[in-house]
C-alpha cells in the first residue's frame, strides 16, 4: 500500500480502537490519520424516536471518542448524510485517503460505491475485511463454489483456520503502537465548515432513545465486561444455551454486530480454550456459532437476492395468509397476545429489552411462518425492526431457516410445535413468568398450555382466559395441516423446475 500525508478512518460497525483493521492500516501508512463518525440521516430518518440502537450506538461513540482521546486523537462526529458528508469532510481535510472496513449489506455496498465516486481525484476509498473472520471467497468447496451447506463450510472453515495458522488469522490489528499518526483534536472545527462535538440524542431526533434501560452494557468496555462474565460459563455454553431462564449464551451479538469488540479477538478466546483442551464441548459449540456468522455473512455476499428472495427460489410460490384475519393474527404475534405462552413471553422480551434468546428466534419465527402462515419477510421485518443486535445476514439467515427456504434450513415438513417447545426448554415455567406474571401461579404442569388446565386449576391461579390472558388465536394440530397443504405448492414447483427467479 502507499503511503498517505493524511488520511481519514471513517468508523461504522467497528466501533473501537483495539483490534481494527482499518485504523491499523491508515496509522502505519499514513503522516496524520483523522476519524470520524457519521450519525447517518438515511439510515436513522426512517427509524422510531425511541430506537435503543441508536441510544446504544450514542453511548459507545462517546467511548470511542474518549479512547481515540487517550492515544492522542479525536472522533469528528457528525450529522448528515454519509454519502455527501464523508467526500465533503475529505476534501476540507485534504486526505489522500479513506479507509473503511468491508460491509457487506448491499445497501451499504451502494453507499459505499457512492461515498467512492464523490471522492475527489486523487483521494481514494479503500477497505478492509474487519467484521469476520473469513468473508467473499476465502471458504469454497472442493470444487470452488461457495458453500450452501453450514457442517461442510463449518469444517473447511475450521480446516483454513489450521492450515493457515489461527496465531497469524486471529492475530490483533495493532493500533496503540502507531497511534502518534493520530490527528490531534481539530483546534477550531468551524473553518473546515463542520461543527464537531458530539450532538445529544435529542438533537439526533431521538429524544425518547435513551428513556428505557438497554438489556446490554455499551461501548467496548460493556462488551469486555459481557466477555469477562462469559468466558467462565464458555465450558458449559452447550448445556446452558437453550435454555431461556439460564445465562447460557455470551449477549455478546449487539456488540459484534456495532463492533465494539472484535471478532479474531472472541474467536481466538474460543480457539485458545479449545487448543488448551479448557473449553471442551461448549468452547467448540461457542466457535460454531460465530462460525454460523461468518456463513450468512458469506451467503449474502454471494447471494445478495436472499435479501428479499426465498435462497430457494421454489418457496417464493408459497401463498401466505393475508386479509384482515391474517392481519390480526401477525399484530397478536407482535404484541406477545396469541395464547401460547412460551410464543408471547418470547415477544414481550423482544418488545422490552430488545433482545431474545436464540432458541426463543427459533421458536417464534417458526410460530409465525408454521403456525400463522405469514410471510416469513414480516416477521423478519419485525425482528429487523425491534432486535438491538439486528444484523441483515444473521436476521435473513435465520428468518429463511425458520421458513424452510434458506440454504441449510430446516425441511418444511419440521414443524416446531410450541407447546413441546416449552415443556423442553422452559420446562418450569420460569422464563414464562417473568414476562407474563398473570401465569405464575399456574401449577407449572399446566403453564405451557392454559387452555387445557382444569377450570378449577386456572380459577386457583386467578387467570380468565380471554380476560387476563388470550385464549389460543390458532390449534396447532389443525395449523400443521395447513402449513403442509401450504408447502406442497414447493414439491410441485420443484418438479416442473418452474424458474420463480
Ligand atoms: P451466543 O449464543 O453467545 O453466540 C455468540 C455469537 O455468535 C452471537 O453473538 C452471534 O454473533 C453469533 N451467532 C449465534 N448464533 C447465530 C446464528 N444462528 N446465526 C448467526 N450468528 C449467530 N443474530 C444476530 O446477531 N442478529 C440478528 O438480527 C439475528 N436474528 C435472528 C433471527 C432469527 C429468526 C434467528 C433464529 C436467529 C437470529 N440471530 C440473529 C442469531 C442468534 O439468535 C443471535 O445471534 C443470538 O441469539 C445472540 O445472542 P448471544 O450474543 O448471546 O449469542
Amino acid at each position: 500500500m502507499k503511503r498517505f500525508n493524511a488520511s481519514l478512518v471513517w468508523f461504522r460497525r467497528d466501533l473501537r480502537v483495539v483490534d481494527h483493521a482499518a485504523l491499523h492500516f491508515a496509522l502505519t501508512y499514513s503522516a496524520k490519520v483523522y476519524c470520524v463518525f457519521i450519525f447517518d440521516r438515511a439510515i436513522l430518518d426512517p427509524l422510531p424516536a425511541d430506537d435503543r440502537r441508536v441510544a446504544f450506538i450514542h453511548a459507545s461513540v462517546q467511548e470511542l471518542d474518549s479512547e481515540l482521546r487517550q492515544l492522542g486523537g479525536a472522533l469528528i462526529v457528525l450529522h448528515g448524510l454519509a454519502d455527501q458528508v464523508i467526500p465533503d469532510l475529505a476534501r476540507a481535510l485534504a486526505v489522500d485517503a479513506v479507509l473503511i472496513n468491508h460491509d457487506y449489506e448491499p445497501l451499504a455496498i451502494e453507499r459505499d460505491a457512492r461515498v467512492a465516486r464523490g471522492l475527489a481525484a486523487g483521494c481514494t476509498l479503500l477497505s478492509f475485511k474487519d467484521q469476520v473472520i473469513f468473508e467473499k471467497n476465502e471458504v469454497l468447496s472442493q470444487a470452488g463454489t461457495p458453500f450452501s451447506v453450514f457442517t461442510p463450510y463449518k469444517n473447511a472453515w475450521m480446516k483454513r483456520l489450521a492450515q493457515d495458522d489461527a496465531a497469524s488469522c486471529l492475530a490483533p490489528f495493532s493500533v496503540a503502537e502507531h497511534a502518534d499518526a493520530l490527528a490531534p483534536p481539530l483546534p477550531d472545527s468551524s473553518t473546515l465548515g463542520v461543527s464537531s462535538g458530539l450532538p445529544t440524542l435529542a438533537q439526533l431526533g431521538f429524544p425518547a432513545a435513551g428513556m428505557t434501560p438497554l438489556p446490554v452494557p455499551t461501548g467496548t468496555s460493556g462488551g469486555l465486561a459481557l466477555l469477562d462474565d462469559f468466558m467462565p460459563r464458555l465450558a458449559q455454553y452447550h448445556l446452558t444455551r437453550d435454555f431461556p431462564s439460564l445465562n447460557g449464551p455470551s449477549c455478546l451479538s449487539v456488540h459484534l454486530r456495532f463492533g465494539t469488540v472484535s471478532i479474531r479477538m472472541l474467536a481466538r478466546r474460543a480457539w485458545d480454550a479449545i487448543r488448551a483442551g479448557q473449553g471442551g464441548t461448549g468452547a467448540s459449540t461457542w466457535l460454531s456459532e460465530l462460525v454460523w456468522r461468518d456463513f450468512y455473512f458469506m451467503i449474502l455476499h454471494h447471494e445478495p437476492r436472499v435479501a428479499t428472495r426465498a435462497f430457494k427460489p421454489a418457496y417464493d410460490a408459497i401463498q401466505w395468509e393475508t386479509g384482515d384475519a391474517a392481519q390480526c393474527a401477525f399484530d397478536a404475534w407482535c404484541g406477545g397476545r396469541t395464547g401460547y405462552p412460551l410464543v408471547d413471553a418470547a415477544m414481550l422480551q423482544l418488545n422490552q429489552t430488545g433482545y431474545m434468546h436464540n432458541r426463543l428466534r427459533m421458536v417464534t419465527a417458526c410460530f409465525l411462518i408454521k403456525d400463522l402462515g405469514i410471510d416469513w419477510r414480516r416477521g423478519e421485518r419485525y425482528f429487523a425492526e425491534k432486535l438491538i443486535d439486528f444484523d441483515l445476514a444473521a436476521n435473513n439467515g435465520g428468518w429463511q431457516w425458520a421458513a424452510s427456504s434458506g440454504c441449510d434450513a430446516q425441511p418444511y415438513f419440521r414443524i416446531f410445535n410450541p407447546v413441546t417447545q416449552s415443556e423442553k426448554f422452559d420446562a418450569d415455567g420460569k422464563f414464562i413468568c417473568s414476562y407474563l406474571p398473570q401465569l405464575s401461579r399456574l401449577d407449572k404442569r399446566h403453564i405451557h398450555a392454559p387452555w387445557l388446565a382444569p377450570a378449577a386449576a386456572l380459577k386457583q391461579a386467578g387467570i380468565e382466559l380471554g380476560q387476563n390472558y388470550p385464549m389460543p388465536i390458532v390449534m396447532h394440530d389443525e395449523a400443521r395441516k395447513r402449513t403442509l397443504a401450504r408447502y406442497a405448492v414447493v414439491k410441485k414447483v420443484a418438479k416442473t423446475g418452474q424458474d420463480l427467479t
